[in-house]
Parts: structure tokens; sequence; C-alpha cells
């Protein structure tokens, strides 16, 4: 199967049935306004700050040094959906901590002035190790789960596969 992303994890905290498309590589279609927006805020609200780093099914926005501490953080667009933000982000300071780089991690949310501290402990990674291995078996199945409506639904670029 695909490798399990940062992305891959923001979904399995909003639509496991988005997380078997996304796996299985079905292209959603393009034209969705919300990507736009996003785009449009994550590039002028940090653009002195801003640096986006990539590494091995990682790609987060911004990793600077705070007192004795190193930092990532990600910039998201509204904290509606802090939960899955949360895991994402959590995410990527686990794998950091199994290369053996301990960081600590925050979410800016420039459109609502927020910060969110983000520490992984015990709890975020058994949290993250069940959601690791249920995508596993989600992904091995023919077929995704079925569609359940919800807020997101409005906004997913794969609103036509499920209710159309
Ligand atoms: S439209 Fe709704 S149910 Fe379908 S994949 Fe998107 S979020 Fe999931």
């Amino acid at each position: 199967m695909k490798k399990i992303t940062g992305t891959l994890i923001w979904y399995y905290f909003v639509c496991k049935r988005e997380v078997w498309f996304m796996a299985h590589e079905i292209t959603p279609f393009q034209d969705d306004p919300f990507l736009e927006i996003g785009r449009i805020i994550h590039e002028y609200s940090y653009s002195r700050e801003k640096k986006e780093i990539e590494a091995e099914s990682m790609k987060f926005d911004i990793v600077k040094r705070k007192d004795s501490d190193f930092v990532i953080a990600e910039i998201k667009k509204s904290s509606r959906f802090l939960e899955p933000a949360l895991m994402q982000l959590a995410f990527y300071l686990y794998k950091l901590d199994k290369q053996g780089l301990k960081m600590k991690g925050e979410l800016l949310i420039p459109k609502e002035k927020k910060r969110v501290k983000v520490t992984l402990n015990d709890e975020l990674k058994r949290k993250l190790e069940d959601a690791i291995s249920h995508i596993k078996e989600l992904v091995k199945s023919e077929i995704p789960p079925h569609p359940q409506k919800i807020s997101f639904c409005k906004r997913c670029a794969y609103n036509e596969f499920c209710w159309a």
C-alpha cells in the first residue's frame, strides 16, 4: 500500500472512507475552492517565516528553535478540524522521535491568531499506533467503508463519489 503520511492521518480522523480513496490513489475533483483559500492563507500569513520542509512521509511548514527546544509548526486555516490537525502534527513528532529527534509541535491558525502546543506523550503515541494499524487494515479492503454524512462532506473533493 501507499506509505502512511501525515495527510492520511489527518483524513483518518475526519473520514475513513476518504482514507480508502486516498490510499487507493483515486483522484478527487480538483476545482475545490477551499483548497485555493487554504493555499492563499498559507502563502501570505507567514511569508517571512515560511519554510516548508519535506522528509520521508512528512511535509511540514516551519522548523524553529525556541529556548532549548526545536519546534515544528503546521499552519492551518481554521481550528474547525483541530483533532485531525493535532494528530497529523503528532504523527510528524512520532516519526521524528523514531529517528531520535525529540521535537515539540505547534499548530498555527493565523486567521484566528491561535497557537496550540503539541507534545508527544504516551497517550498520543498509543492513539497514533492504533490509527496506523487501523489504516493498514482499512486499505486492505476491496471496497471503501460506507459514506457517513458529516459536516466535512460539503467541502470534500470526493463528495460526488458519495452523494451524487
Ligand atoms: S464526501 Fe463525506 S463520506 Fe464521502 S469521502 Fe468525503 S467526507 Fe467522506
